[in-house]
């Protein structure tokens, strides 16, 4: 098995902790490489890992690689996973503000923030289900069939994307957005972005990426 995908998940869950996105115990994180997930062991904390200690498991949720016992949360990311044929790596964190909009179970609307906008766009709740259960893993999975992040009622949130760079930076984009929220609220409430300036702003967007295509 690959040592750097195990380093590279060991990097995120110490950039994960320092950026205060996750606490020690807490959130699981996984990379798909071909036929196998790796993944991060339960019952260790997140910042201290060694690239030994990630485990590796095929989708059929069998043990490949690795001393400790594969995170509780395993099947939902074997179910993205087979879901997504375009996310290769998945978070799942307990950011403080973001775990506390779960906990409102108040979902994020499109319109906000010009860089969320772009980034998330619309960040549902996903109803609560106890954790490591097929109920939550079902419920996970299917959100994510349409959204790239989402907070897991009274747990955190979660985020998906290509690779784990991509991941962490929708992490820490739901995070600052919903410390975004709730500063406005407490100054009278958020004034999303008209419809008309939105679908502008997407347009803009998509021809700024085409435009980098090019180049
Ligand atoms: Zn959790």
């Amino acid at each position: 098995m690959k040592r750097n995908i195990k380093e590279e998940i060991v990097e995120i869950g110490k950039r994960l902790y320092n950026a205060k996105l996750n606490g020690g115990y807490g959130g699981n994180f996984s990379v798909r490489d071909e036929d196998f997930i790796y993944i991060t062991p339960s019952g260790l904390p997140k910042d201290k890992l060694d690239y030994t200690d990630i485990v590796v498991i095929d989708f059929k949720g069998n043990l490949v690689e690795g001393q400790g016992k594969p995170s509780s949360e395993i099947l939902f990311h074997i179910l993205i996973y087979k879901k997504r044929e375009d996310v290769n790596a998945i978070i799942h964190a307990h950011p403080a503000f973001a775990t506390g909009f779960s906990i409102a179970q108040t979902p994020i609307e499109d319109g906000i923030h010009e860089e969320s906008c772009i980034v998330l766009g619309k960040v549902p709740v996903i109803p609560y289900e106890v954790t490591s259960s097929k109920e939550l893993a079902e419920k996970v999975s299917d959100v994510i069939t349409n959204h790239d992040a989402a907070l897991l009622a009274n747990h955190g949130a979660i985020a998906v994307g290509e690779d784990l760079e991509r991941a962490f930076r929708k992490i820490e984009e739901l995070e600052l957005l919903c410390k975004m929220i709730t500063v406005a609220t407490i100054m009278g409430g958020v004034k999303k972005i008209s419809e008309e300036k939105l679908a502008l702003l997407r347009e803009t967007m998509i021809k700024r990426a085409k435009r980098n295509d090019k180049a």
